[in-house]
């Protein structure tokens, strides 16, 4: 049996839960978050956060398309978005290298410049790594974090009558990316969405301590949107004219005839947060001059995920980006 024959990445990983399944008075969260929670860590009680996250050449980015330091700055980026969506403040990270033999040492020196923009913007200290030799070029980041209890925002804190919020426009960076495919230039707010894309630390802080469920959009909205449901035991209700997508975005769609709800849905790494809160949390959040978009709402029947079209149109919400599909 193959990879893609049970389903991909998501059910890959679901299997591999079940079989290594570790009970610890420690782990908090482990794995099916964006980040593992760890307790014991911290005097005054805060948890340590830890997320991995890899980028491999070919696969997540091109040479051709993506400079070195845009490489740095993503590969820091993806994986602050996980401990921001965990309600947290990152702290130490790692790099672990795969490299080629004949890799150019300034495009390795490059990525570092990329890495450390990326490590200045969000308070990030390199504190180590590991470099072997392997054909596709490969980064792997683990990075550390911290968050107090109060502030810890899981997948599965959602229930039904929150509000379902995102903090940006969504399928900017599929866009940038299939107009690169196609051979066009993207225009600047797409190509920065899918090259160097930046995290959103900077609002993570004040939605946290009023937010229920919260998850970085890494995979596509659909995807983010069932993770949350998964785990919080619920459905959820998606109104497509309210998903915010930006008008390039919707130009890059007609220019490679690909429909930009699709971007949206399924096409990842817009690195947005997506997040439930109560209706009167919102309007405490937006007092304070933080804004979100409501797209939906969370519902009660666990098997119900719909997106529903202004015409009245109601269809199951799915897609989302699987590494083996
Ligand atoms: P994200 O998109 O937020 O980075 P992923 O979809 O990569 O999250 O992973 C979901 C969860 O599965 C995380 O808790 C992660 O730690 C865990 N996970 C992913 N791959 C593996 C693996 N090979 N072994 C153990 N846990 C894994
Ligand atoms: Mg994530």
């Amino acid at each position: 049996m193959k990879i893609h024959d049970i389903g991909g990445e998501f059910a890959l990983i679901d299997r591999l839960a079940l079989q290594s399944q570790i009970n610890h008075p420690d782990l908090v969260a482990g794995i099916g978050d964006d980040a593992a929670v760890i307790g014991g860590s911290f005097p005054d009680g805060d948890y340590l956060l830890v997320t991995t996250d890899m980028l491999v050449e070919n696969s997540h980015f091109r040479r051709d398309w993506a400079t070195p330091l845009q490489v740095g700055i993503k590969s820091v980026a993806c994986n602050v978005s996980d401990i921001a969506a965990m309600g947290g403040t990152p702290t130490f990270m790692f790099v672990s290298l795969a490299l080629a033999a004949d890799t150019e040492v300034g495009w390795v020196e490059s990525l570092y410049k990329g890495m450390a923009e990326a490590c200045r913007r969000y308070g990030v200290v390199l504190a180590g790594g590991d470099t072997t030799r392997g054909e596709a070029a490969t980064i792997s980041i683990t990075l550390l974090g911290r968050v107090s209890p109060e502030n810890l925002r899981l997948r599965s804190h959602a229930r039904p009558g929150e509000l379902l919020c995102v903090t940006g426009p969504l399928g900017g960076s599929a866009a940038g990316l299939a107009m690169l495919a196609a051979g066009l230039e993207p225009p600047p707010f797409l190509k920065e969405k899918h090259l160097t894309p930046v995290c959103r630390l900077d609002v993570s802080p004040a939605i946290a301590p009023v937010a229920r469920a919260m998850i970085d959009i890494s995979d596509g909205l659909a995807a983010e949107v069932n993770h949350i449901c998964d785990q919080s035991g619920t459905g959820a209700e998606i109104a497509v004219a309210d998903i915010p997508i930006d008008p390039s975005v919707r130009l890059a769609a007609r220019l490679t005839g690909k429909d930009p709800l699709d971007f949206a849905l399924s096409g990842g790494e817009d690195f947005e947060l997506l997040f439930s809160i109560s209706p009167e949390n919102k309007q405490l959040l937006e007092k304070k001059g933080v804004q979100v978009v409501a797209i939906g709402w969370v519902t009660e029947a666990e098997s119900n995920r719909m997106l529903s079209f202004p015409d009245g149109k109601r269809i199951p919400l799915s897609g989302g980006y699987n590494h083996f599909s």
